[in-house]
């Protein structure tokens, strides 16, 4: 994951253009990706798909032509979206477009400029007080046109129509852990879960945040009602710990099967709420549509010093971190393709567990796990309690709860109920 991250490192992407293409075009060597380009000017709820951005150069040189400032040393030097400006300023007027973080005077900030017509570039707050003479060249070759926005996704079918939907904004230049763990990440899953027979249908969509999704859901209303289960998945890649931010329902199944990861897998983590500000749960889980989508993150956006800045590298981002994300992807994954409702067929009295090799034969000490987990489901499966259910009232592991409906299924006192999943 994190030498696929060092090859899209580089890559200038935004919101549409090349860069969008180019990012694409190396996950397909990964993922039978289906790419899908919409028109500039076509409504997208209540949006309309923007110009295509694309930026080949931009510098700031001093009158002996020496780049002070350079594009080619790192995309982050041109706020996104600038508009193509080629002139003479004065210092004076160069600093009225400029973006630096003095609170953090050694990195360049990510700055955008999406809906705005106008040019700036972002430097170190040190860059800029380097900057004494009197005028500048500057230059910022990109251009604003009508052309297309790029998104695309990758669709397993698995035993059930129903999807689980895995998103990923992919809409910023060279930043790593906001933008690109999230990808690469969604990338390896999709390709681990291709080798698995899966229950569930997975979508995986790579998109520019905000827009993109909003894109995505104009085109598929109809299908929406196929999602039962979504994440979307960014900043993963960092060492804090673990953050879940619910679905706007705040008890849906996604959100009960990434608690219960969380809390078996004995990992530092935190719940949260759901808030309309965030990434592309914001539009998943509007109130129109409101989605089963939460978003799982290590640190969340905007709470570790590297967000949206140069420090946000290729060194800030650990393999073995985006590792553990993606343990922790697959174990709720696990949870959600193994949770069913089952019917007791013996629901008067307790079944005689022994006379069927379930229960330990010599009596008096505690009752393990297993044991437990025997009577819960027993007990529980009514027809309408899920395994989920029954792991949360119990305490007892999902994997626990699961082995003995299996057993019990196996010895005739249990039915799956069918699949509605
Ligand atoms: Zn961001």
């Amino acid at each position: 994951m994190h030498e696929l991250m060092t090859e899209l490192f580089p890559i200038c992407r935004s919101i549409t253009g090349d860069g969008m293409r180019q990012t694409f075009e190396i996950l397909s060597s990964r993922l039978p990706l289906e790419i899908t380009e919409v028109a500039t000017g076509t409504p997208v709820l209540d949006w309309t798909v923007p110009r295509e951005w694309n930026i080949r150069d931009a510098y700031v040189k001093d009158l002996s032509g020496r780049r002070v400032v350079d594009f080619r040393r790192s995309n982050l030097h041109v706020a996104s979206y600038s508009v193509p400006v080629r002139a003479r300023v004065r210092l004076a007027e160069l600093k009225e477009h400029v973006f630096t973080l003095p609170e953090q005077p050694d990195v360049i900030p990510y700055r955008t400029t999406y809906y705005a017509e106008r040019w700036a570039f972002c430097m170190s707050e040190r860059q800029l007080a380097s900057l004494r003479d009197a005028e500048y060249d500057v230059c910022i070759d990109s251009s604003l046109a009508d052309g297309s926005l790029t998104y695309a996704e990758v669709l397993l079918p698995g035993i059930v129509p129903e999807e689980v939907l895995i998103s990923a904004h992919a809409c910023h230049p060279s930043l790593a852990n906001d933008n690109l763990s999230g990808v690469v990440l969604a990338t390896f899953l999709a390709k681990h879960l291709m080798s698995l027979r899966l229950r569930y249908s997975y979508r995986f969509l790579f998109a520019p945040g905000t827009i993109g999704s909003i894109t995505w859901l104009a085109r598929n209303e109809r299908a929406l009602q196929r999602i039962r289960h979504g994440l979307v998945v960014a900043c993963v890649g960092d060492s804090g710990a673990f953050t879940y931010k619910r679905s706007r329902r705040g008890n849906s199944d996604v959100d009960r099967a990434v608690a219960l990861a969380l809390r078996e897998s004995g990992e530092p983590h935190e719940l949260v709420d759901f808030s309309p500000f965030g990434y592309d749960e914001r539009q998943y889980c509007s109130p129109g549509f409101d989605l089963p989508v939460g978003c799982l993150s290590r640190t969340p956006h905007g709470r570790f010093p590297q967000y949206h800045n140069s420090a946000d590298d290729l060194d800030f981002v650990a393999p073995r971190e985006i590792a553990r994300s993606l343990s922790m992807l697959l174990r709720v994954i696990d949870v959600l393709e193994r949770d069913r409702r089952h019917q007791s067929l013996n629901p008067k009295g307790e079944p005689q567990l022994g006379r069927r090799g379930l229960y330990p034969s010599v009596g008096g000490g505690d009752a393990g796990t297993r044991q437990l987990a025997l009577l819960w489901v027993m007990n529980l499966s009514d027809g309408g309690h899920s395994l989920m259910d029954i792991a949360e009232r119990s305490r007892l592991p999902f994997d626990a709860v699961h082995r003995a409906a299996l057993d019990l299924t196996e010895h005739d006192l249990l039915q799956v109920l069918p699949d509605e999943a």
